[in-house]
């Protein structure tokens, strides 16, 4: 596994997120499930320009395996296989 960067912090961590941001990230997260369950099938740039949660943190996510952004046309799905896991 190759050496990454925390999203958020910068610090060292083999995730997106280190565990101290990656609570934070979980917010987002669920922040982000709400709004799809308000507004579904956003674009990535509209749950960014509704809900300000920064791109690099929906990205973040998505690495996670917590949301699917769909080839084509952009939409951002949370991916519920891995939301049952959690
Ligand atoms: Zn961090």
């Amino acid at each position: 596994m190759s050496t990454k960067a925390c999203i958020i912090c910068g610090y060292y961590s083999s995730r997106p997120f280190c565990p101290s941001c990656e609570e934070r990230a979980i917010k987002y997260f669920d922040k982000i499930c709400l709004f799809i369950k308000e507004s579904p099938k956003p674009t990535v740039l509209e749950v960014y320009g509704e809900t300000f949660i920064p791109l690099k943190v929906i990205y973040g996510l998505k690495d996670m395996g917590l949301l699917d952004i769909v080839p084509g046309n952009g939409r951002l799905v949370v991916n519920s296989q891995k939301l049952a896991a959690r």
